[in-house]
């Protein structure tokens, strides 16, 4: 395991980690952990937390006098209106990264290791991001950073070559589905699939979730389909939801033509195969790959009615494919 692998070279940790890995597999949970077990006094075998001495608890109450977790503070909602393609809402300010210097600069309470975990880092922007950058370059002692990122890509290049990475893996399906499932969440496999395989997004996923992907998913396979009334219907839908949810339908549809087992609607295998009629196959991968770029960059679009009805028109287009060749 990854943690105790750190943990047996804490001797020769560098000042700096990057814990980086896909957005819900649990990394501020790593991190709490890698902190809890560096400001533990008795450390249990193999040098995790014991979970019983005085450190242990206060890091339990969050009154550690030797850590300090850095996220951000959401703005006013005007702010995140005016924001770019970002969730802007959502940033780590100077002020916060400035804030730590008497942290930084004081010894140690309990003449252990001081531990500061950065979530996001790239959460930060880039007046904090260089502040920062100061601490990573002139290393102050006995002080741990532990920056969690799912963008790290974003981050300074300077930042990123001052820390050692560490790279969680997206967890195995099989243990996290088992650990959905002994978090009550229903249809673990499919929530799973939702999320990408990261379990904390898929625990995530409320009843409002599920309600309005199945509400998606009528109006979308119906037969009387109309790109214009349903992009109506479904204005207050979030886009990035819609995108995913056509991702993942038109990944069903191609699959629906090789493979019979569908990945994300077992359950509308008749559904999938109606469409799939209507549908041309390379049209549909087309489709399927536009979808996927979609994901990786849409955020807020800037008009978001206007982009949801270009993704039903675009949709509409692929239903016509099939038509048009059985016409042929
Ligand atoms: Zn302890």
């Amino acid at each position: 395991m990854e943690l105790v692998r750190i943990v047996a070279g804490r001797a020769r940790l560098p000042h700096a980690l990057l814990i980086r890995g896909p957005a819900g597999i649990g990394k501020l949970e790593f991190a709490r952990a890698l902190a809890k077990a560096l400001l533990c006094e008795t450390p249990a075998s193999q040098g995790i937390a014991c979970a019983r001495c005085d450190a242990c608890r206060w890091f339990e109450q969050g009154s550690h006098p030797d850590f300090r977790l850095v996220e951000p503070e959401s703005l006013p909602e005007s702010v995140a209106e005016e924001g770019g393609e970002r969730k802007a809402s959502l940033q780590i300010a100077v002020r916060q990264v400035r804030e730590l210097a008497d942290f930084i600069n004081l010894s140690s309470h309990r003449g252990r290791a001081k531990v500061i975990v950065i979530h996001p880092a790239e959460a930060m922007n880039p007046n904090a991001a260089n502040a920062l950058l100061k601490n990573l370059e002139e290393p102050p002692p006995a002080t741990q950073f532990l920056l969690v990122s799912h963008r790290w890509h974003h981050l300074l290049p300077t930042i990123k070559s001052r820390c050692q990475q560490v790279a969680l893996p997206v967890p195995d399906a099989r243990a996290a589905q088992a650990w959905l499932e002994e978090q009550g969440t229903e249809n673990a496999e499919l929530a799973l699939a939702q999320a990408g395989g990261a379990p904390l997004l898929a625990a995530q996923l409320d009843a409002e979730y599920w309600e309005q992907r199945a509400a998606f998913l009528r109006v979308i396979s119906a037969p009387d389909f109309a790109p214009l009334p349903v992009a109506e219907e479904l204005r207050d839908l979030p886009v990035t939801n819609v995108v995913r949810w056509l991702q993942q339908w038109s990944y069903d549809l191609v699959r629906h033509g090789c493979a019979r087992d569908l990945r994300y609607h077992p359950d509308l295998a008749e559904a999938v195969a109606r469409a799939a009629e209507k549908t041309e196959r390379l049209q549909t991968l087309r489709f399927h790959r536009e979808m996927l770029r979609w994901q990786r960059v849409v955020n807020h679009p800037l008009n978001p009615r206007l982009f949801l009805e270009q993704l039903l028109l675009s949709y509409a287009e692929l239903l016509r494919g099939g038509t048009r060749r059985q016409a042929a």
